[in-house]
């Protein structure tokens, strides 16, 4: 049975030029990129160059490029570097549909006597900036965290008309910035001198790269405390031997992803309107949760649909028998009974918010996947619903 996979924001396959540098470089490499000898001097170069590749495709300084394992290292050193190197009860400013990333370091941070606030959304998961603004004034807020694009429904944020009003503080009463951009490479053009945020987090696996490499870009002048204590890699800010091969991989599918960002969502958008046409006209009840598809603010290649009376979770699983991957919200929450805490926060009942099933295409999905994943959504709701 061939199989559809429409699951591209937990993760994607790795593309062919990522898993050629990825071999390559575990044959390549001898020698660890601390060493003084040739060995070690060749395996820095080829750090050195994976870095420069990166910060060339993002257009910022090679020094800005800090490697992490992933996603969740890059935001956790983002914010515990922030707050813990604030100290006190500094406050965190952050909104209740960060991914878990966000919310589970915020958590830690509580407990440990941080001040947190968690901005709420609306009924399409739009953060009010004002409202973000408003937070972010207390004279205790060391750092505002808004996500660029959401992973369950798409809908996206100004990050830079965010920037434009913390600007407005006087520079000693200013938070940081960060922002979790890990959905947006390669789907949304992601400028970061425009975007102005003080960290940005990636991870490369989401683009096609190997599970294991993330990037946290830290601008400038933005000072961190370490997760971890040792060798003095990363600029202190993240000890311990490079994972190289990974890295490697994961830069050249960093670089290609801006590089494709256009066309990918141009491609994306006809495909994600053909696959909720599809649904719409097949399953009675069914609408698209997050803004609506023209909206210029969401993720082209994500379509979170909710089917009254339906099951989400129980749904993916009759999906995932008849050879359709989906998700029922985040991979990390999927496999939880607990509902997803975007549909909720977007004001959706606990029942409501098991109802939604998220969709997502990516760089290998074929018009063809989009017609199978059509059919089988529609022979299958039925049933979900009933069961
Ligand atoms: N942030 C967002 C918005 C994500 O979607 C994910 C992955 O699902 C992460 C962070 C975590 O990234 P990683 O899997 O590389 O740790």
């Amino acid at each position: 049975m061939s199989r559809v996979h429409l699951d591209h924001n937990a993760t994607t396959r790795i593309r062919p030029e990522a898993r050629e540098a990825l071999i390559e470089a575990l044959d390549r490499q001898q020698g660890n990129a601390s060493s003084v000898h040739a060995a070690g001097r060749a395996a820095r170069a080829m750090l050195d160059e994976a870095r420069e590749r990166v910060a060339g495709a993002l257009a910022v300084l090679e020094d800005e490029v800090i490697f992490t394992s992933g996603g969740t290292e890059s935001n956790n050193l983002a914010l515990h570097g922030v707050l813990r190197r604030a100290g006190g009860a500094a406050r965190l400013v952050t909104t209740a549909v960060e991914h878990a990333a966000v919310l589970a370091p915020a958590e830690d941070l509580a407990s440990d006597g941080h001040g947190i606030t968690r901005v709420g959304v609306n009924a399409e998961g739009r953060v009010d900036l004002d409202e973000v603004f408003e937070a972010a004034s207390a004279a205790d807020t060391a750092l505002v965290s808004v996500m660029a694009a959401n992973n369950e429904v798409g809908t996206c944020v100004n990050v830079a008309a965010l920037a434009d009003k913390l600007e407005g503080l006087a520079p000693a009463a200013r938070p940081l910035l960060h922002t979790d951009a890990v959905q947006v490479l390669g789907k949304r053009p992601l400028d970061i001198q425009a975007l102005r945020a003080n960290l940005v987090s990636l991870s490369a696996h989401k683009v096609g790269g190997p599970i294991g490499c993330g990037v946290l870009i830290r601008r400038m002048g933005t000072h961190l405390r370490p997760l971890q204590f040792g060798g003095g890699q990363e600029a202190d800010l993240r000890p311990g031997t490079e994972n190289l091969p990974a890295i490697v991989a994961g830069s050249v599918a960093i670089e290609l992803a801006v590089e494709e960002q256009e066309a990918f969502a141009e491609r994306a958008r006809t495909q994600v309107q053909a696959l909720w046409r599809g649904i719409r006209d097949g399953v009675t009840g069914s609408r698209v949760l997050g803004p609506g598809l023209d909206d210029p603010w969401r993720l082209p290649n994500t379509l979170n649909v909710q089917v009254e009376g339906v099951d989400g979770r129980a749904w993916v699983t009759r999906l995932d028998l008849e050879g359709l991957e989906a998700s029922a919200g985040s991979a990390c929450a999927s496999g939880s009974l607990e509902p997803s805490h975007v549909l909720m926060a977007m004001g959706l009942s606990r029942d409501a918010a098991r109802a939604g099933l998220r969709l997502s295409t990516g760089r290998t999905t074929s018009d063809e996947d989009i017609h199978m994943a059509v059919d089988i959504v529609r022979r299958t709701a039925t049933s979900a619903r009933k069961s």
